[in-house]
């Protein structure tokens, strides 16, 4: 199915701001960009990485949508604890969370990236990672160029 992305985001974000009392700022050069996945699958899929984004940070989250030659990007930042360059790998495995301390704080199962990269391959989208501890952490959908 095809999707203005922006709009979906839009609709997250007047969704999760309330819950959440902070601010989700949403950036984007169009106001229409189109990707082709189902929807429910990637409502799902942003909910997962913005409820963690929320958990592991105090502050705004952003969502950016840009293009990358014909690819859609969405990149989902916070500026939270971070992920040790030595989990990265390992986050996205059923049950993994990054240290007893933080899963006592915070709750949760270590259930909901290994979801999202269930959601991500069924979708073609491929999610990436980079962060840095202590500034924050960026998750990234990238999504195949729809042909008009
Ligand atoms: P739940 O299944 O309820 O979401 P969870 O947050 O522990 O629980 P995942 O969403 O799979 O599980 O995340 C796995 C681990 O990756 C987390 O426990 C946390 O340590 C780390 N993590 C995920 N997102 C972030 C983030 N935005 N900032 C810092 N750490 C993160």
């Amino acid at each position: 199915e095809r999707l203005n992305i922006v709009r979906m985001a839009e609709g997250i974000k007047s969704r999760l701001e309330p819950v959440y009392k902070r601010a989700i700022h949403l950036k984007s050069p169009d106001s229409e960009v189109i990707v082709e996945a189902d929807p429910d699958s990637l409502d799902q899929l942003l909910k997962i990485f913005l409820d963690n984004a929320y958990k592991y940070s105090s502050d705004d989250i952003t969502i950016e949508i840009g293009k990358d030659g014909d690819e859609v990007v969405v990149d989902i930042t916070d500026q939270g604890i971070g992920i040790p360059e030595e989990d990265l790998d390992k986050i996205f495995d059923r049950f993994y969370r990054v240290d007893k301390a933080r899963a006592r704080k915070t709750g949760g199962s270590g259930l909901g990236l290994s979801i999202a990269d269930e959601l991500a391959k069924v979708n073609g989208i491929t999610l990436g990672v980079r962060s840095r501890v202590g500034s924050g952490t960026t998750f990234t959908l990238r999504f195949d160029g729809v042909k008009e």
